[in-house]
């Protein structure tokens, strides 16, 4: 399975001697055969650059995270970094008015600007969205090329993904599917077509449960997948397949 969201810089490495190696020996003896790296900021973006060169199933996506916006996202810097051919993705990048409504307009203009990178990269997208629908998708759907993206950790409603999911998104369900008060993100991870699912861990953030409260690592997608097979009716093994097939369509560069 591939870990399509997940923040390799910032894991707790202290179960393995703060080697980024063995945790990702660890994850691998799981089963999870990929990870997408994600970048929430430019000012460590050579560090992630080089973390990615030392492993080839790991991947590098570059952005600045919505809750991070102090100042406008500088277009050059962006277009620099996301140009490089390691990066298969542009993001995170998206809307969050939940946690920051107050820069609800530097975030539009951020998300704005990744979108039109992306397009003009032609390279998918990786969407932050929270408590921002409308906005999300009407910025979405002006995007002009089909590179389209990922909407990741949703949790929003079912009308927002199958709106996305007309326009050629693929929408990735974390751990948090596994929380006791998520129905709705259930709702959501039953309804997606197994042809646009991808799943991932956003570790070190939201490890699903049995891991709760502990520090989220990519080794702990099984669980997630696992209990999304179960909703699902449908084999482990399926679900793994399907997820996966999604993922090397999405990003064909990354199949060997
Ligand atoms: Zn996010
Ligand atoms: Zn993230």
């Amino acid at each position: 399975m591939i870990d399509s969201h997940c923040h390799l810089d910032r894991l707790d490495l202290s179960p393995y001697d703060n080697s980024l190696d063995k945790a990702l020996v660890n994850a691998r003896s799981k089963g999870v055969e990929g990870f997408l790296c994600i970048g929430i900021g430019f000012d460590k973006a050579a560090e992630m650059v080089e973390l990615q060169s030392r492993y080839p199933d790991v991947w590098l996506s570059l952005g600045v995270h919505p809750l991070d916006h102090e100042q406008a996202v500088d277009t050059d810097t962006l277009m620099k970094w996301c140009a490089l051919p390691e990066v298969i993705a542009v993001g995170e990048t998206g809307l969050d008015y939940h946690y920051r409504p107050e820069t609800r307009e530097l975030q539009l203009d951020s998300f704005a600007q990744h979108l039109a990178a992306a397009d003009e990269l032609r390279k998918p997208v990786i969407v932050h969205t929270r408590s921002a629908k409308k906005d999300t998708l009407d910025l979405i759907r002006a995007q002009k090329s089909d590179s389209a993206g990922i909407l990741h950790c949703f949790t929003e409603c079912w009308d927002m993904a199958s709106q996305a999911l007309n326009m050629g998104y693929y929408v990735s369900i974390s751990g948090i599917v596994t929380f006791r008060n998520a129905e709705n993100v259930r709702d959501v991870a039953k309804q997606i077509p197994m042809d646009r699912l991808l799943i991932e861990t956003d570790s070190p953030y939201l490890a699903p449960v049995p891991f709760r409260g502990k520090s989220n690592e990519p080794s702990y997608l099984p669980s997630t997948a696992e209990f999304i097979a179960q909703l699902r009716g449908v084999s482990l093994e399926d679900l793994i397949a399907a997820t996966t097939e999604n993922f090397y369509r999405l990003f064909p560069s990354t199949k060997t």
